[in-house]
């Protein structure tokens, strides 16, 4: 019976891997003879950032966590490298499952490829053209060493394509962190602290800052703390603090002007959906939040200056502010006024993501991977086009 890996190691990685396990267990559960094995590579591990995303989710235990923690990036790469590649000769798997573009999705990868166990990428051809994110390179080095796509949207698909991936390699399927947060509508509720910071329908601002442009900079992140609680007019400002973010904050002297905003522990999803959800607008560096905005038709402020996800821009209710902090208060002026866009939903966003994906894995599996001798039609056609093309798209410099 084919093996199944499902990796998964940070945050946005659980949102992801939630719909994808529960439509496996939906067709192991009529019959169909599939495993899978769920690995948690332990790169977050504290319950905030982890643990409670299993049981809000429903995600069921991990068969294997690798236990990495914390480290240096090649650190964590290595160590999750090594303890993948032990389960992989312990037991070899069909087919390993990355999502996303964390250390994890790349360390895995590669531990895959290396004992030519077949990989597919869940989020795969999504670029920013900037490689000082850490996710990007994660990106390219994933989808160098990726047999199948599993796609987001066309500007992925048309990346690939540009880089010679072969067409019967690309499955564009729609999003699964949308799954996910379809799934959990119903079930949204709101964090402990609602009636005590008198929060209500449209009558508050969401922050959440973790790229290390914006928040590894003392002085950048406290001018940029300012600039926000300064031009959001005295409505509150939750702020879920990512521990990367605290970490900075620990040595920095806050100004009395940045009361505006509510520091808060990093919320579970139910409840920081639900914030979402009823926000006047989120004010993000985060690439997931742009696209749960998108779809909950909430305004959305973006602290950077390129995005892998141009859908939610060209589609939804994303803009990219860029990383000036002086670029918000025009920014917000125009959100008060009432003149931001409305925002459609972008193709296949639609809930039914996960089950594309186990339809077309389980087709592959029927048809034998690894007759296609992947990865070479890749390299060839990658190397005649001149490598990867970036299909980012830029803020308005204002
Ligand atoms: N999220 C959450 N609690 C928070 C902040 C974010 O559950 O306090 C969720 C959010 O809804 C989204 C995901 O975390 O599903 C995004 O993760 P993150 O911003 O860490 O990563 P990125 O998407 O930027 O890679």
């Amino acid at each position: 019976m084919p093996l199944i890996d499902i990796i998964a190691g940070a945050r946005p990685n659980f949102m992801k891997i939630a719909p994808i396990i529960r439509a496996l267990e939906a067709r192991m559960a009529v019959g169909v003879a599939l495993r899978y094995r769920l690995i948690h590579t332990g790169q977050h591990y504290d319950a905030c950032m982890s643990g409670d995303f299993f049981s809000q989710l429903g995600i069921p235990a991990p068969h294997l966590n690798l236990e990495v923690g914390s480290g240096t990036p090649a650190e964590q790469t290595g160590a999750i490298m090594v303890g993948y590649e032990r389960a992989l000769l312990t037991e070899r798997s069909d087919l390993c499952i990355v999502v996303g573009d964390v250390t994890s999705t790349m360390a895995c990868a590669i531990a895959a490829q290396k004992l030519r166990v077949p990989v597919a990428h869940v989020e795969g051809g999504i670029r920013s053209g900037d490689w000082s994110m850490p996710e990007e390179i994660n990106r390219m080095v994933t989808d160098a060493i990726t047999d199948y796509f599993f796609t987001t949207s066309e500007s992925a698909n048309v990346n690939l394509r540009n880089a010679g991936v072969p067409e019967d390699r690309i499955f564009f399927v729609g999003n699964t962190m949308i799954d996910t947060l379809l799934h959990s509508l119903a079930r949204l509720r709101p964090p402990a602290f609602w009636n005590e910071f008198k929060l209500s329908e449209r009558c508050f601002f969401v922050l959440t800052l973790h790229r290390p442009a914006n928040v590894d900079s003392a002085d950048r992140l406290v001018a940029m703390l300012i600039a926000i609680a300064e031009g959001t007019r005295g409505f509150p400002v939750v702020f879920p603090v990512h521990p990367r973010t605290r970490n900075k904050l620990e040595s920095v002297h806050l100004p009395a002007v940045t009361s505006a905003l509510r520091f808060v522990e990093p919320q579970g999803y139910l409840e920081f959906n639900y914030l979402l959800k009823n926000a006047k607008a989120v004010i993000t560096d985060s690439g997931g939040v742009t696209e749960e905005a998108t779809v909950l038709g909430v305004p959305c402020l973006t602290l950077r200056d390129t995005t892998e996800r141009p859908e939610t821009v060209e589609l939804g209710t994303n803009e990219l502010i860029g990383t000036n902090p002086a670029a918000l208060r025009p920014a917000l002026e125009r959100l008060f006024a009432g003149g931001w866009k409305k925002g459609r939903i972008p193709p296949l966003w639609d809930g039914g993501t996960s089950r594309r994906i186990v339809a077309h894995i389980e087709r592959l599996l029927a048809s034998g991977m690894r007759d296609h001798a992947p990865g070479e039609g890749i390299r060839q056609s990658a190397e005649s086009s001149g490598g990867w093309p970036s299909a980012a798209v830029h803020s308005n410099p204002r």
